[in-house]
């Protein structure tokens, strides 16, 4: 197997992943800071990607192995499984399956799973639900999955969005009941339209300082006293986030610990 080593990220090499496609790459990786891109013969690359290294590695059908060591993920009464573990999932547990690809959200980080978790928690039958930074959309799924009316993902990467709609056709979530759209919340972000309206729960898996940043933005979209469930947050930005919330009056404030991660749930302003 040909490997082509390209040092940086599909973040920080973004500019120049077109020009491996176009050079013959037959599949692009990424493993601990360097792109692997995959050849059958070795190719003339220009100079803006000269900088890596060729190697000839064992063949490995990579794909294969990923996919063999996927395992169920079981988070309050959800299943998460990619389509070919439905077959897995425990008696009683609601399935959400989750094809696994481009977009975050697979169930397999800590943050989605206490996401998950927590909206088994809450009663969301004949509610609405939006979820911010939605990915491949399983928390605005999950949540449909788990009796909500609605659920709105907005995400400000426009590449989820078709993936969120199909794992929501997937699992067979009607047309009128789940919605995703390119969005966020907050006037920082012009360029992004924000959903209109008031949802009787919200959830958001980013990071602390947007949490910090949206958090008056929360208030002003979830009905008084409704529950807001927050995730993606380290450990060492903790206080971040409980000051924010603070900050806007939210009430009942739980923190949950998974390694590194914190899960922060409250209630909005009266
Ligand atoms: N909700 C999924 C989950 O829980 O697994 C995905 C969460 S992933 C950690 C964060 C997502 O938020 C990404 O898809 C990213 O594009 C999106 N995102 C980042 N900043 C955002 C913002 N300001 N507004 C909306 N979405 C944002």
């Amino acid at each position: 197997m040909l490997v082509y080593h390209l040092p940086g990220t599909l973040d920080t090499r973004e500019a120049h992943l077109d020009l491996l496609w176009e050079a013959g790459a037959t599949g692009l990786e990424e493993r601990a800071g360097t792109i692997r891109a995959y050849f059958e013969i070795r190719a003339d690359l220009p100079a803006e990607i000269a900088d890596g290294e060729w190697r000839l590695e064992a063949d490995q059908d990579w794909l294969a192995e990923f996919k063999a060591n996927l395992k169920p993920v079981t988070a309050g009464r959800v299943t998460i499984v990619p389509p070919w573990l439905t077959g897995e999932v425990p008696t009683g547990q609601l399935p959400l399956i989750i094809e696994p690809g481009m977009a975050f959200g697979t169930g397999h980080h800590a943050t989605t799973r206490m996401a998950v978790e927590a909206l088994s928690a809450v009663p969301l039958d004949g509610h609405s639900v939006l979820d911010v930074g939605t990915g491949s959309g399983v928390l605005a799924i999950a949540a449909v999955l788990l009796g909500a009316r609605t659920a709105l993902g907005v995400d400000i990467d426009p590449q989820t969005i078709p993936i969120a709609r199909e794992n929501a056709q997937i699992n067979g979530v009607p047309d009128g009941r789940a919605a995703f759209v390119e969005g966020t919340l907050g006037s920082d972000l012009p360029e992004h339209a924000a959903p209109d309206g008031v949802y009787d729960v919200l959830v958001a898996n980013l990071y602390a300082e947007l949490h910090d940043l949206l958090a008056g933005e929360y208030a002003a979209h979830i009905i008084p006293g409704g529950p807001l469930i927050l995730t993606g947050i380290l450990a060492g930005k903790l206080s971040m986030v409980q000051a924010a919330l603070e900050r806007e009056d939210f009430t009942d404030v739980t923190v949950r610990m998974d390694g590194e991660w914190a899960l922060v749930t409250a209630r909005a302003p009266q």
